[in-house]
This record gives C-alpha cells, structure tokens and sequence, in this order.
C-alpha cells in the first residue's frame, strides 16, 4: 500500500494527497507534517519498512469538507484519491485513484464560498510584452477572455476579478509585476505551469474540441493571440484538476477593458465600492448601501457593476431607463422581488447538476426555483423598457425542466441517493410494481407474524428487521418454552430471543430483492433526470442570467425609492452637475437626516479644477469621495443622491487620499503617495475625475506645497492633461492660483467661528479659507488644555514671524519661482529630525558654505526656516 501511496504521491508531488483508507483520509511524511500544523490535528506514525515511522495524520470521510476548505484556503492545493472498488470484494490491493484536486481557485464546496461574490481562477500568461488573460468560476460556468498592454492595466483587472488563485507562464514572473505584493497583499496564490500548457497548438486544439467550433472566429477571439493561450491553459488546467466534463463551461466571453470605466486598485479601495477601507466589512461600502437583491445570482452581479462601470451612454441609458420602470411600478417590482426570494442560486446548482454531484434536494430546490420563473415572466411582459422587455424574452421559464423533476422526484426527499424514497409515484411502472411488491411484503409479513403467534400460542411474537440480520421472529423470555423445533436462533438478547424460519428467510429474499431492485432502479432513473437537466446548462445559464439583472435592477430601483434618490442626466460633454448631493453611504451612517447636502460643478472650460480649503474634520474628503460616487452610481445606473445630476461620463476616476490611510502596506507613507500621484499623473485623460486629497502632506511643508503647486499647474494644463479634479488642501497659499490659471476654481467648506471654538457648517461655498482652525479642531478632539494654550502660544510666534505670509508674496509675485527648486533634494537632506542635537557652529558653519547666488528665493527661505529651528 506504502508503494502505492509513493507512486500517487510522486504524480501529485505539488499537492497535499488525501489518500483514503477506510473511514479516513490519511496524509503521510510532508503531507502529514503539514496537515497536522495547519488544521491541529494530531501527528501518528506509520510502519512502513523504512528505518523509521513514517509520519502520518488524517481526517475522518465524512467530515473531508471542513478540512479540505481550510487548508485550500490557506493556498494549499489537496489531491484527493479515493478507493476505486469495495475494499470487502477486492482482490489484493485495492485499487485507488485521485479523482479530483482542489485549488483556492477551483473550490466547489458551497457550504464555504461566499454566495454573494465570484470565485475566480485568472490564468495569464505574458509574451513579447502583451498580456493574455483569461478567468474563470467553476461554480458558476463563468469564463472571459482579453489581452492587455501593460502590466498597470493588468493589476487593475487583477483588482478587479480579484481571483483566489492566479496560474501564469513562467515569463509573467519577469513581466514587471509585483508578485510578492499580490501574493501578500492581494492573498493569491500564484504559481507558474509547465510550458506545454501554453503551447499553442494545443491550446486551440483544446478551445475548439471543447466548443465544438472549427477555429477561433468562432469563438469571436481570434484577435487575442495572447488571450486564446491563456484561455487553453486555464481550460487544460481546469479539466486536469476537475477530471470532469466541464460541460457548464458553455461560452468563452470576449471582453475589452475599454468598455468598462477604468478603476485603479487604490481608487476601488478608497471609494470603499465592495468592503471598507480599514475593516474590510461590506457594512459601510457603497455595495451595502445599494444591495436589496433577493438572489445569490443577483448579489453577485450588483457586485460585477459596481466594479466595472459603463462609458457608454446608451447602456448607461438602457440600466436608467429600465431602474427607472422598476421605481415608478412599484407593486409590480415587489411582486417580482418576492418571486425572486426562493429562487436558489441556479448558477451553481446547474454546475452541481453538470457535475452529477447534485443530490435529489438540490434537484428539489432547483424545480421550486424554476417554478418562480413563469410568474417573473408574466410581470414584465408588461414592461416597457427596452432593456426590460429584453430580459423577458430571455427569460425562458424552463417549464419543461420543472415539470420533469416534479413528476419524477419526490417532494421531501432524502439525501442520500441510494436508498430509494426518491422517486415519484406514478412516474416509472417498475418502480411502481417494486414499491407495491415491498409493500405487499409488509402484508406477507404481517400474515406470518398472525400465523405464528396462532401455531406457538406465543402472544407477543413480533417479526422485526436490522441491517445485520435481516427479518427474524422476536420471542420474549417469558415465552421462550413455546418456541417450536423449526425455530433457529440467531441472537440472545437479555430479556428475548431472535430467530428465524425458512419461510421467513424465503420472504425477506422477495422482499429485499425487491427493494435492492426498487433502489438501484430509483438512483438510476434520478441520474437520468439529471443528465437531461444537466444537457439544458446553456438554456438554465442564460437564464440565470436574465434573473441576476433583473433582480438587480429591481434592487437599484427600491434603493432609489428609499433613499429618495433621482435620475441622473448623462452627458457627453463633460459637464459634470450636482445639485444638492450627498454621500450615499455618510447619510446612512449619520443619524436623523442631519446629512448637508452640498453642489458640485466641474466642466472641460473655466471651472476644471476645484481647490477645496477648509480645517481637518469640516466634510472635504465627504465631499470630494460623494462626487466620485455620485458619478460612478451614476455610469453603473443607478439613480443618484442629489435633488438633480447631469453626470458628464469619465473614462477613469482616480482618487489619492491621505497617506496615513496606507500604512499598513510597509512602505513609507510619502513614498506611496508620490508614487500614486505618479500613476495618476501619468494614466489619466482629459475624461477622467481625479479626487486629490491632502496631496504633498507627508513632506515638509515647503516641498510639500510645491509638489502640490506643480501637480496642480500640470492638471490644469489641457496640452499635458486638463482632467477634471477635486483637490483638497490645508496650503492655502494654493488658492492663489485662482485667477493665475483660469479653469481653477477656490472654494471652502465653511465653518463658523463661536468665541473660541469653530462649528462646523458642512457647506461648499465659493472661495478660499485662509485659517487651518488645526487648534479648534485638536480641542474639539479633547487634546489637554494645557497643550491647546501652548500651542497658541506657539502659533502667535509663528505668526509674528510670518513664514506663510512670505510665501503667499512670493507666490503672488510668480508661482514659477517657487516651484522652480533647484538642488531641491540637496535641501531636502539637510533637514535635520526634530531631534536631533545641533551645535550652533554647525549653523554657521553651513551658512558659510551657502551659494547664495545660485539659491531661488524659496529655497533661501527654505533654508533660513531649517537655520533657524536648529538653534
Ligand atoms: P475632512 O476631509 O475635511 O477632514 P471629512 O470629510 O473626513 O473631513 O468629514 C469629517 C466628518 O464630518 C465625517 O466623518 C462626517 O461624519 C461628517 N460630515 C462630513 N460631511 C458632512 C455633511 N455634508 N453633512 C453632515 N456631516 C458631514
């Protein structure tokens, strides 16, 4: 057995083998050291010819589930090997074989994936600078296919999928890509396969034998040269590990990223779309706010929107038009939603079906789903719009499907599939004769058990049934001298007698030939059933389909109705217009309709960048992230939280937020900042949005606003890049900007001054704030008084120095010269930690070695400010 493990062993060197024995899966050497440190279980050792015993550890078959889900989920991959015949019958060695292996991204196992989210396997494989990348969900027959250019676009698709599991080429390796930070960051587990699977040849062959179709047009992705590789490879890997037919594999989808509005990885994390920044939870992300679905179905495709917004105002208009039909009809959308409640995910039931994995209930709640279908249908027969009327047609109802499986299964069957009670009666003769023949059994039995009582005169006899000994004659002891001659014993219990009669035994072969028959009859015609469900995957597929975009729709328009949100205009003018916006996901959260709302203007001429002041705590972040939201609700959609919108589509929105939300990713704060603002700078178009959140702050101030000042000098440049921005600040000497540059724009979230401390307004209004209130608002925080009288003290020094106000004239007599920086870094070097002790010779010593004549005037000031605080 040892030599057969080995020899398994060695073909699955890369996976953890669970190779049954008996009631248990056992892991032996590695495996077994592994296994029992991951899931606790405890270590044994085994005989097996060597020096010493070989390590060993394993789990009991029918709890196989827990174990196998926690080790996949920590990045494992698990070979499963079970036991090919009856080990009672089997002559010798039992013959075993593995029958599937299980991968983060190839899990199946419902009870542990979340039903609301895709589970994702990318394949990309990266040749001559391009990208071909192809992902799948198993459980839901998903599969799309596309190519991209650069490795930045690649990381947003990743973010976008986020797959459990990412199987590449070797060359992805060196394509550029961070792997260590999607391995630790992102928890996919990646690793490269053998170079045959991306072999080309094969990987067509393999598409089309699976389609069926004669070449690659067929499949409408002949131009993804890429792309048809990384699909054959995932699809030769998937039949590897699944050893099934895959058959709910029905279609490869071609996809372009450029249809969909591009989300970069920190933007989908700091407009918290899915989960929220720091606890990760939906509760607080706009999906949670815009989740009403009914289904598992629809859950997931709400999910799949918000990730993917449109670009194109036709289907932008085409969702509107059909939310809004939902809004205005509501009691015809809440008779479909309450249709759509117990409809079970058909997604993945028709994949357990295809699987022949599907057990008669699964089968019973797949009808009952199907049974919903016709009364969704006739509700939106009425419907106008077109992309309701769409829906409609295809939504096939399945009614042949339903009626199948209603006559032939039972309606509360039992799990197990062998043990009959599944079919229906009525539906096959011979089940029928056999169910009777083990009923009149029952009769024959009861006419024995009279007769007998008659012939011995035992009063309480009793004929009775286990699963060792069949039927026998129960005798208590008090009867036991009446018992006749042709009575065997079989069983001494004590306080009765069991036996049984030739007779007896004659009528337990009827009966029990019977059942053996009526049971092996009833499996067989249920797998039937299933099979011609199971060969209807395209049609259930489809619509599965209509019913997740249904159910979301519907979801999209009882929020609106609800939060009382309107439809926005879409334009293509680049006119972007809110009226009394909000934050859709900060009202929720604040009590009492106590949310301002607030207007937002941006377009392509005068009023492209928005310099929005105001002190720590006033709503600027609030604001800038419910413009972004109220645009990507809008290209989704959905209806918006405002009193009116003309939404202008971007292709991109792109956000940098404070840095201190980044520090758990290791690198320095101001690092991770420079380096976003680099990507946006360099990926974003006219078309886009860029939300600009304290950019600059994790520098000096003096480096800090002249990055600040350039980045935005170079924003509103239309020849270098004329996005639309929101840009928050606490420089106010950026708002000397308005009427240098003529599309930026001053505006401040107002506060109100009480005495000594500030109240907060929470409203947008022209202009720019020229007071930070940073010690207001330390005192609103319960900062020590003492502390807060110091630091006004210190405050009113500063001032008398006039530090700021020496900026703002030199920025007022020329912005060029103050971002103009000269042996910046130098100076940036020199400055010394607060720390640090500093000899004042040090001081002079470093002002005798100034080239005064070389320094700009910022730089001169710069210095003279590092001088100054080191005395
Ligand atoms: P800033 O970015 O200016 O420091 P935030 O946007 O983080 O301020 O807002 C601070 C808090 O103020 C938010 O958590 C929210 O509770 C509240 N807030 C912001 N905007 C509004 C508003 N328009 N109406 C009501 N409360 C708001």
């Amino acid at each position: 057995m040892m030599q057969q493990y080995m020899e398994t062993k060695k073909e699955y060197s890369d996976c953890i083998l669970f190779y049954r024995l008996g009631d248990f899966y056992e892991m032996f050497f590695d495996d077994a050291l592994t296994a029992s440190r991951e899931l606790e279980i405890t270590l044994t050792g085994k005989n097996c010819g060597l020096e010493e015993r070989a390590p060993m550890c394993g789990v009991p078959y029918h709890a196989v589930d827990i174990y196998l889900n926690k080790l996949v989920s920590k990045g494992y991959k698990v070979a499963i090997c079970e036991q090919m015949e009856d080990p009672a019958t089997a002559k010798g060695l039992v013959k075993r074989e593995v029958v599937r292996i299980v991968t983060p991204g190839t899990n199946l196992s419902m009870q542990t994936l979340d039903e609301t989210k895709n589970n994702y396997i990318m394949c990309v494989v990266y040749i001559a600078d391009r990208y071909g990348l192809s992902v799948a969900d198993i459980t839901t027959g998903d599969y799309f296919v596309t190519e991209l250019d650069s490795s930045g676009k690649l990381l947003d698709e990743i973010c976008k999928f986020m797959p459990s599991e990412l199987i590449c080429n070797e060359a992805f390796f060196i394509s550029g890509l961070d792997i260590d930070d999607l391995r630790e960051r992102l928890k996919i587990t990646i690793y490269s396969l053998e170079s045959w699977y991306f072999d080309d040849a094969i990987c067509v062959r393999r598409l089309k034998e699976h389609f069926h179709v004669s070449s690659m047009e067929g499949l409408g992705i002949a131009d993804y040269s890429c792309g048809i590789i990384g699909a054959g490879a995932l699809l030769i890997y998937l039949e590897e590990t699944q050893k099934n037919s895959l058959s709910h594999l029905t279609r490869l989808t071609p996809y372009a990223t450029g249809k969909y509005m591009l989300l970069d990885s920190s933007t989908r994390r700091n407009l918290e779309l899915t989960e929220t920044l720091r606890e990760k939870n939906k509760r607080g992300s706009l999906l949670w706010v815009l989740d009403k679905t009914k289904t598992a179905m629809g859950a997931r495709t709400l999910r799949k929107y918000i990730e993917q917004p449109l670009i194109h105002k036709e289907s932008i208009e085409r969702r509107l038009d059909a939310v809004e039909e939902l809004k205005s009809n509501a009691i015809s959308r809440e008779e479909i939603r309450e249709y759509l409640s117990p409809v079970y995910d058909l997604e993945r039931l028709v994949t357990k079906i295809t699987y022949k994995s599907a057990n008669p209930r699964d089968m019973i709640a797949f009808q009952s789903s199907l049974a919903m279908l016709p009364h969704i249908r006739y509700i939106l027969e009425d419907m106008q719009s077109p992309l309701l009327k769409k829906l409609w047609e295809d939504l096939d109802t399945l009614e042949d499907l339903c009626t199948l499986i209603s006559s032939a299964i039972c309606e509360e069957p039992p799990l197990a599939m062998k043990e009959g009670d599944i079919i229906r009666d009525g539906y096959n003769e011979e089940v029928d004769r056999l169910r009777s023949a083990k009923t009149e059994g029952k009769n024959w039995l009861a006419d024995l058990e009279a007769e007998e009582r008659e012939k011995t005169g035992i009063k309480n006899l009793r004929v009775k049934y286990n699963k060792v000994f069949g039927y026998y004659l129960e005798v208590t002891n008090s009867y036991k001298n009446l018992v006749p001659d042709y009575y065997t014993r079989k069983q001494t219990l004590a306080n009765a007698e069991r036996y049984i009669t030739p007779r007896l035994k004659e009528l337990e072969d009827t009966i029990l030939g019977a059942e053996d028959k009526l049971y092996a009859l009833e499996y067989e015609l249920y797998c039937e059933v299933r099979d011609i469900v199971g060969r209807e995957v395209v049609r259930i597929q489809n619509t599965a389909k209509a019913i997740a975009d249904i159910d979301v729709l519907a979801s999209l328009a009882l929020v609106a109705e609800r939060n009382n949100y309107i439809r926005p205009k879409i334009n293509e003018n680049g006119k972007i217009e809110i009226k009394d916006g909000r934050h859709p996901v900060v009202e929720k959260m604040i009590p009492n309709d106590m949310f301002i709302a607030n207007d937002t203007f941006l377009d392509d001429k005068k009023k492209r960048i928005a310099i929005i002041t105001g002190p720590n705590m006033a709503g600027k972040s609030t604001y800038m992230r419910q413009t972004a939201l109220i645009v990507l609700m809008a290209q989704i959609g959905s209806f918006v939280p405002a009193s009116e919108a003309n939404i202008g589509i971007v292709d991109r929105i792109f956000t940098r937020v404070g840095a201190s939300d980044d520090l758990a990713s290791g690198q320095s704060t101001f690092m991770v900042e420079m380096t976003e603002v680099a990507n946006i700078l360099r990926n974003a178009t006219k078309n886009s949005l860029l939300i600009l959140d304290e950019i600059g702050r994790g520098t000096s101030t003096f480096d800090g606003l002249s990055i600040a000042w350039a980045v935005v000098e170079h924003i509103s440049n239309t020849k270098l890049l004329g996005a639309k921005t929101l840009f928050a600040t606490h420089y106010h000497e950026l708002t000397e900007l308005e009427g240098k540059i003529d599309n930026v724009n001053n505006y401040c979230i107002a506060v109100k001054e009480k005495g000594d401390d500030i109240v907060f307004l929470r409203k947008i209004v022209k202009g720019g704030a020229d007071k930070s209130y940073g010690i207001q608002v330390a005192k609103l925080a319960g900062v020590p008084e003492s502390v807060i009288s110091r630091a006004k003290e210190i405050a009113e020094e500063l001032l008398n120095a006039d530090i700021t106000g020496r900026i703002k004239d030199i920025a007022a007599g020329g912005h060029e010269a103050a971002v103009k920086t000269k042996k910046y870094d130098d100076v940036d070097l020199a400055q010394m930690s607060l720390f640090d002790t500093v000899k004042d010779d040090d001081v002079l010593e470093e002002l005798k070695n100034l080239d005064i004549s070389h320094l700009t005037p910022i730089d001169a000031l710069n210095t003279l400010y590092q001088l100054q605080n080191k005395l």
